[in-house]
């Protein structure tokens, strides 16, 4: 058995971003500056997109990006059940109402089929997430969004590499959110970007992400002199820090090397797993380069004497850390409870949502790590078996 725990989700931060963020400490310069405007760049650039504005997190950025896009109480936002709670709770604090729409279950992203039929009078924006890193059909997607005047906001939290009939995923939302959480493709500790070919959207986005103020505090506080500002909406204080920025920015010249690594430790998970009661990961549509964020098994449980959860206890036991991505929102306590859902509302996304698990699938990950994962999947099952 492996000697010590392997953390699901470790970021590999190297000698050169601790070396930014001491940086940072020494120049007094810890909340949002220079290095937030660099970060800005840089993946406006990586991105492909006319803006992009930092924030704390991508739930900060998919929240401003309803409030741009202009969603009030009662209006109605299309997504999808199978997500983590932010792109579903940003609906819910603007007063509107998710509509959801059930996953097909083999890409585990939104059934495209199934959309138009919930389209109302009272639509007025769609939410794909793109599950794992790999993209929506965003083909169909974006006739339907142009079809009924739908805003697409994107969520991008694992679909920072990924791309889409030649473009980077930014190139297909209205506005895109992306997820700089410790354990997502680039980690900032807390952190996200909204991309969007909207300049008064990114205006307003920057703006609203600092009370409302119409000049950052770099600019403010710089050595051009002292500058006053005004405050011209009420808004939150959800901007990005130095601190964090000087992590993103290091990052970024490493992800498309980061993420030639996590293909190769999927395809040795693939390989590994070929013989057991399990499923592994679809290969890629053609036509778009998947950002391998989570490489998620489904266990088949007829095959096992125990569940999910004891399959993750047992691998736990064994020192593997793992996730489950995820549970699916209606199926969480709060949303069963406010709109009376059942787990069958969304067969698909509920049966998804009860035998998948996410193996770790980090660039830090050594062969012996992955090896290890493999081993320990296959003792599990050997011990389990029905
Ligand atoms: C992680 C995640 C988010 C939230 O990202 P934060 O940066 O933690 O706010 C949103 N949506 C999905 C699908 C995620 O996995």
């Amino acid at each position: 058995m492996r000697k010590s725990f392997l953390v699901f989700g470790s970021p590999r931060i190297e000698a050169d971003e601790i070396a930014e963020v001491v940086d940072s400490l020494k120049s007094g310069w810890l909340s949002s500056g220079p290095k937030v405007a660099k970060f800005e760049q840089d993946f406006k650039r990586y991105a492909q997109s006319p803006h992009a504005v930092a924030v704390h997190s991508c739930t900060a950025g998919l929240f401003l990006s309803l409030v741009v896009a202009n969603i009030k109480h009662g209006d109605e936002v299309i997504t999808t059940p199978f997500t983590y709670a932010a792109t579903v709770n940003v609906i819910v604090h603007r007063g509107a109402i998710p509509v959801f729409v059930d996953i097909n279950p083999r890409t585990m992203n939104m059934d495209v089929h199934q959309v138009e039929k919930k389209i109302t009078p009272r639509t007025k924006a769609i939410i794909p997430v793109h599950f794992a890193g790999r993209p929506c059909d965003m083909q169909a997607l974006s006739a339907l969004a142009k079809k009924y005047k739908l805003t697409v906001i994107q969520d991008a939290a694992h679909a920072l590499e990924t791309r889409y009939h030649g473009k980077p995923i930014a190139a297909w939302g209205d506005l895109t959110s992306f997820s700089f959480y410790v354990t997502k493709n680039l980690s900032t500790g807390e952190g996200g970007m909204v991309t969007t070919g909207n300049k008064r959207w990114a205006e307003m986005i920057q703006i609203l992400a600092s009370q409302g103020m119409t000049r950052g505090a770099w600019r403010r506080y710089s050595d051009k002199g002292y500058r006053q500002y005004r405050i011209i909406l009420p808004g939150f204080k959800f901007n990005m820090m130095d601190l964090q920025a000087g992590l993103g920015l290091r990052q970024l010249t490493k992800i498309e090397k980061y993420l030639k690594i996590r293909e190769r430790i999927w395809n040795q998970y693939d390989e590994g797993f070929k013989d057991l009661p399990l499923e592994t990961p679809a290969a890629p549509e053609p036509k778009t380069r998947h950002a391998r964020h989570l490489y998620t098994i489904l266990l088949d449980l007829t095959a096992l004497k125990i569940n999910r959860d004891q399959f993750q206890q047992a691998l736990y036991r064994l020192n593997i850390g793992t996730g489950v991505h995820f549970v699916a929102v209606h199926m969480q306590p709060y949303y069963k409870k406010a709109f009376r859902f059942k787990d069958s509302d969304y067969p698909q996304s509920a049966a998804v949502s009860n035998r998948t698990l996410s193996l770790p699938l980090s660039a830090k990950l050594s062969n012996g790590d992955v090896q290890d994962v493999i081993t320990a999947v296959r003792t599990v099952i050997r011990r389990h078996k029905r």
